[in-house]
């Protein structure tokens, strides 16, 4: 018989999200006329961009006649879209950014996932606490850690604390560290990191020969000027990051599957024998190796986004959600509960009321208001005693929502 890979049994066995599902299919067959108001998960609800949809109509019919028909493009993405990608998102803030050092793909969740395969197992991994779970279980997957203790730990990683004490910017970590996952605005919390904040893990980086893995998913939500939509709007930053942007949120793409993985050719790690070799390199023959493109339709639909007509679109829909956002972290403010993010993320990270545990306070929302929300705790260790809210949701829902808080004995 086949050996599997052990370092999946280290992996607890239910996902954050099947327990939610769980416990919601529980309280419906009990309450089955409850209506209940979903502001837990982590997708879009607004359709995507008229721009997108007539450059993907457009595209469908290229595909009709031989003259204008694409089979496999480039693994690395079309020409037509890295060009706006690095003249919209780069070059326009003054990032000098090549064409070669931009790799579309299908979403950034992969490649945030993959990343990892083109470094060496034995590095150490930092991880901020809470976060996005992909960074912590594809390191696990891979071998870079050891097995979950009962504090909720996976041993070997160095966790990054993010709470209200140090307001969601953590220390730099005591110990050396390797390969550095920073998410920023940060999912779930909804914070960002500062200017001077992200020039000290830059400056740690350079200073320890570590990467730093930059995940931007939710830039297009930054409204704030002084909040850095980039890693590389960071001086020396080219040197030590790579930086992951998804057209999901910034565009409605969840379902349509966009993004793509920025690798300076500057940035480097390093063999057993002391050789430097290019991590641009190294993800190049990965990604040809191991993908072979996005749909030409659906990079069309991408492209379109930069257009005139299409970045209208898409700040009028993240407006949209930046207004739920605003609606929820006010309403929580009026009836007493403490709530963070929701300004430059469409997410709003709230106290549990008298410290109670995240998976308490998600029953007793179900129950007493019928609305969903995320535990924290499904975020990390450093999670328990809070509560994720999206403003994903559709505005009269949002407004439902925040008038039955008023009703939540607290
Ligand atoms: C949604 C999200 C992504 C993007 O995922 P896609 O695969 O591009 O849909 C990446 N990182 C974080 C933190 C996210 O929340």
């Amino acid at each position: 018989m086949a050996l599997i890979n052990e370092n999946y049994l280290k992996l607890p066995g239910s996902y954050l999200f099947a327990e939610i599902a769980r416990r919601v299919a529980t309280f419906k067959e009990a309450h089955p006329k409850a209506d209940i108001i979903r502001l837990g998960i982590g997708d879009v609800t607004q359709p995507l961009p008229p721009a997108s949809i007539e450059a993907m109509h457009k595209a469908v019919d290229d595909m009709a006649s031989a003259e204008t028909f694409r089979g496999y493009g480039p693994e690395q993405g079309y020409a037509f879209l890295i060009g706006k990608i690095i003249d919209h998102n780069y070059t326009q803030r003054g990032i000098k950014i090549a064409p070669d050092e931009i790799f579309v793909s299908d979403g950034s969740k992969s490649d945030c996932g993959n990343i990892q395969e083109i470094f060496g197992t034995a590095n150490v991994v930092a991880i901020t606490d809470p976060v996005y779970p992909v960074y912590l279980d594809t390191n696990v997957m891979a071998g870079r850690t050891g097995s979950l203790q009962t504090d909720g730990h996976f041993a070997g990683v160095v966790y990054l604390p993010c709470n209200a004490e140090n307001d969601f910017a953590p220390s730099l970590p005591a110990e050396h560290v390797d390969m550095i996952y920073l998410c920023c605005p940060n999912n779930p919390t909804g914070t960002t990191l500062s200017r001077s904040e992200l020039e000290k893990w830059v400056h740690y980086a350079r200073e320890n020969d570590a990467v730093i893995l930059f995940d931007a998913a939710y830039a297009a939500y930054i409204t704030e000027p002084d909040v850095p939509r980039s890693i590389y709007e960071i001086d020396g930053a080219r040197d030590v990051a790579i930086e992951f942007r998804s057209f999901s949120k910034t565009a409605g793409f969840t379902g349509t599957r966009c993004g793509y993985t920025v690798i300076p050719k500057t940035v480097f790690g390093k063999a057993a024998d002391g050789s430097r070799h290019s991590l641009n390199a190294f993800w190049n023959r990965r990604h040809t190796t191991k993908f072979n493109g996005t749909a030409y339709i659906v990079q069309r639909g991408a492209e379109a986004i930069y257009s005139t007509a299409g970045q209208q679109q898409i700040k009028k829909t993240i407006a949209y959600y930046m207004e739920n956002a605003r609606i929820i972290r006010e309403g929580l403010g009026a009836v007493g509960i403490t709530a963070f993010g929701g300004i430059n993320a469409p997410y709003i990270w709230l106290k549990t009321p008298n410290g109670m545990p995240s998976w308490d306070f998600f029953d007793k929302l179900l129950t007493e208001i019928n609305i969903v929300g995320t535990p924290g705790a499904g975020f990390g260790p450093c999670g328990e005693g809070y509560f994720r809210l999206t403003s994903f949701g559709n505005r009269e829902d949002t407004l439902r929502a925040v008038e039955r808080f008023k009703t939540l004995k607290i």
